[in-house]
């Protein structure tokens, strides 16, 4: 059987008095789209950011292609590259698009601006966008354009380096607070980059939101309270008579999940 792409032995994490991630263990296989669901405020995001090496955990081991993760992801040499598209697009609001989408093949290859410039448009074409969106900075784009040059990013990798091609892509919530036909588009977004050439064909993502949920998941992991309560495919949430899957996709007050502020 080929070993999971990402694995989590024993993860923990604290935060003050609260234990957010008690002794989780997790396996992803390359070509999963897991997505990650719970209540507000279980650690969803926390496990994406050690994932990506953003964030150290307490305790427990993360191997990625069965490499063990030493320390976090600036200091580490053997890197393998997991990108994240963050909530919000955090694009730096001083650079143009190009320069945002380029920014670490302009930092770190001695790829020509010329090349670069190229590659950055495959890329926005990818995410939907024309090509002289390069030339225009984050402040004059729509909040929708934002976030498709945050993917554009997150899927950009130098051709001449393998190793910068993305071996997954993490995505935190990518479709909170847009409408319902923005989230499709996005939902379709996601998809289609898994399948077409983004470098990587494996995500994990968290969301909330159903729609999301049901169009970019085929593995779906229930977190709550520090531990992963639930897993199955994606077409089980409706099935299952796991008491806590079911209150949360009944919307329910009533229910093994405490809602704070009831
Ligand atoms: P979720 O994504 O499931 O909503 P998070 O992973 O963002 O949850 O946060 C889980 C808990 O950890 C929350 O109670 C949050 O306030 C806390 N937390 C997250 N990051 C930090 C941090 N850097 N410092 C202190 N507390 C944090």
């Amino acid at each position: 059987m080929t070993p999971p792409l990402i694995q989590l032995k024993g993860i923990s994490k604290q935060f003050g008095n609260t234990f957010v991630l008690n002794n989780v263990d997790l396996d992803i296989y390359e070509g999963e789209a897991l997505v990650i669901i719970g209540p507000s405020g279980t650690g969803k995001s926390t496990i994406l950011r050690i994932i990506a090496g953003l964030l150290a955990p307490d305790k427990g081991e993360i191997y990625i292609k069965q490499q063990r993760r030493q320390g976090l992801i600036e200091d580490q040499q053997d890197a393998m590259n997991i990108s994240m598209v963050f909530q919000q697009a955090a694009l730096f609001d001083s650079l143009t698009v190009d320069e945002n989408i380029g920014f670490t093949l302009y930092q770190n290859s001695r790829l020509s601006h010329d090349k670069i410039r190229k590659l950055v448009e495959e890329k926005l074409q990818m995410v939907g966008l024309p090509p002289e969106t390069a030339d225009l900075s984050p402040a004059q784009l729509s909040g929708g354009m934002k976030k498709r040059v945050s993917f554009a990013r997150a899927i950009m990798s130098n051709p001449e380096d393998p190793d910068t091609s993305p071996a997954a892509i993490l995505y935190d919530e990518p479709t909170a607070g847009l409408d319902p036909i923005a989230s499709t588009v996005i939902e379709n977004l996601v998809r289609r980059l898994q399948n077409t050439g983004s470098g990587s064909n494996t995500y994990v993502m968290v969301s909330h939101q159903d729609s999301t949920i049901r169009r970019t998941a085929d593995r779906v992991i229930f977190l709550y309270s520090g531990k992963i309560q639930w897993q199955g495919k994606v077409e089980d949430i409706d099935t299952t008579d796991h008491p806590m899957v079911r209150q949360f996709f009944n919307a329910s007050v009533e229910g093994p999940i405490q809602v704070a502020g009831t």
